[in-house]
């Protein structure tokens, strides 16, 4: 990984400052805007394997303009302090973007997951928990995680349920962390919502054929040869739904041991199963491997998804990068000086700020869902069940009368009728929300003619607001 010569923290920044020399700000402003308001670092001692093993993690918090702040929790052994700050800094910036009320923060955690069983997952991370619950670094109403790189549902169960252990009159107890399983207060749709939101996001974009245009590309998303890098969680969902449902043709996917090539185009689900059972891409049956997967990231495309880390675009190969859209699933995975190059190239990129806003938007429905102790879609429930029930009534009775060779479960029933209204708003939520920032950061990237692209757009847009809410309550 290479990042810009300052790190990562530099990168955001020189894209913010290229953002604020456009607009009207007082220095001051925006000085406090930018900087990282603190990151507690916290060493803490978990007894394992017969012996006591001492890890390093943080949790820092970039901006209260808004709280709760919020961010991801990051499982990973690159994590460091300047990286969490960074990616704290791009919360603050995506949250006032898509509109989530809140403010930004990021933790992490230098762990290697593969390395532990379970069970000493779950103690090293109810310890983490502890260390950051006992100074409010996770609290529902001042600082929310969320699931990130090495982290999911499991880890937030465990989180969410130290916390409540902690805090036993909290009613909103719940609401400390978002990601939860369904079963311990999550939301429908949310594992996929960043994926989702990926989608959306394209699909938006190509709604626009001036903006289409704008990157020499033309008509909608069938057929479009997509490149993407990381079928983790975020990347797998986007690739398979842009697969599935927009008729794209996924031609290259890069992972840890190497990356995959066919011009017919891959099916994501069946890698992503290659990958549980192989441990890699290497030997995915009718496609081209290479060791050499980050070569990839140059290959002849229409759209390239940086789905993993940050840093992978960066001076040295952005400009052999040929893909005329990039859609950054990843946080930051453009340098500063590599968007400077791309630009130039004329490459348009719909940036992480927006780009993998998904997240984050349906953790919100899930933390307002917690606060609100009613499960979504109940008011109107009454309303869909009676038609979804007119559904089932009806596949019933067909399968009845045409002698069909299946029948439909009661359990099938029982979801159908119970979940569906969750997972409808969830969507149409996410949607909306998409849709709408994107029109916030278009209007900006087209009316204004001195803002060259649309990452500088979304920066003003999210800074303007960020300012409005410390001019109105004061620092
Ligand atoms: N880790 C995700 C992100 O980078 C989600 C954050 C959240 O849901 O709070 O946006």
């Amino acid at each position: 990984m290479q990042r810009n010569q300052g790190g990562f923290s530099a990168s955001v920044n020189a894209m913010y400052d290229k953002a604020v020399a456009l607009m009207d700000l007082s220095p001051g402003l925006v000085e406090k805007i930018r900087i990282c308001n603190a990151t507690y670092t916290v060493r803490f001692g978990v007894r394992l394997r017969g012996d006591i093993h001492t890890f390093t993690g943080y949790r820092s918090v970039h901006s209260e303009h808004m709280e709760p702040v919020k961010g991801g929790i990051r499982f990973a052994m690159a994590v460091d302090q300047d990286e969490v700050e960074a990616l704290a800094s791009l919360m603050t910036y995506k949250c006032a973007l898509v509109e989530t009320p809140f403010g930004g923060s990021k933790g992490g955690l230098c762990i290697d997951p593969t390395q532990w069983e379970p069970h000493e997952m779950e103690q090293i991370t109810r310890r983490f928990a502890y260390e950051l619950i006992k100074r409010d670094m996770i609290n529902p109403a001042q600082n929310v995680p969320a699931p990130d790189m090495g982290t999911g549902e499991r880890e937030m169960a465990w989180i969410s349920d130290q916390y409540q252990r902690m805090n036993t009159t909290d009613i909103n107890g719940r609401a400390c962390v978002t990601g939860k399983p369904l079963n311990a207060g999550g939301i429908s749709g949310r594992v996929e919502a960043t994926g989702r939101g990926v989608q959306y996001a394209l699909r938006e974009f190509f709604r626009h054929p001036e903006d289409v245009a704008a990157a020499r590309l033309s008509g909608g998303l069938e057929g479009k040869r997509i490149v993407v890098q990381g079928l983790g969680n975020v990347g797998f969902h986007a690739a398979s739904f842009l697969e599935r449902e927009d008729g794209a043709k996924i031609v290259g996917i890069i992972e840890r041991d190497g990356g995959i090539w066919s011009e017919d185009g891959l099916s994501v689900d069946d890698v992503h199963l290659h990958i549980r059972e192989h441990g890699g891409v290497k030997g995915f049956p009718g496609a081209t491997y290479s060791g050499n997967g980050a070569a990839l990231l140059e290959a002849d495309c229409d759209i390239l998804i940086p789905a993993a880390l940050e840093g992978v675009i960066h001076e040295g190969n952005a400009n052999g990068v040929q893909a005329k859209l990039i859609i950054e699933a990843a946080n930051g995975p453009v340098t500063s000086d590599a968007n400077e190059i791309l630009l130039e190239k004329g490459v348009v990129i719909i940036p992480d700020l927006y780009a993998n806003a998904g997240g984050v938007t349906v953790s919100y429905f899930e933390w307002v869902k917690n606060l609100s102790h009613i499960r979504f879609g109940r008011m109107q429930r009454r309303a869909e069940e009676a038609r979804h029930q007119l559904l089932v009534d009806e596949l019933e009775r067909l399968s009845k009368a045409r002698d069909v060779p299946w029948t439909l479960s009661d359990d099938f029933k029982r979801n159908y009728l119970r979940g569906a209204g969750e997972l409808e708003l969830v969507r149409s939520g996410l949607d909306d929300t998409m849709r709408g920032a994107y029109g916030a950061m278009r209007h900006v990237w087209h009316d204004r003619h001195d803002v060259p692209d649309l990452r500088t757009a979304g920066f003003i847009v999210a800074i303007n607001r960020i300012a409005a809410s410390y001019t109105a309550k004061g620092l």
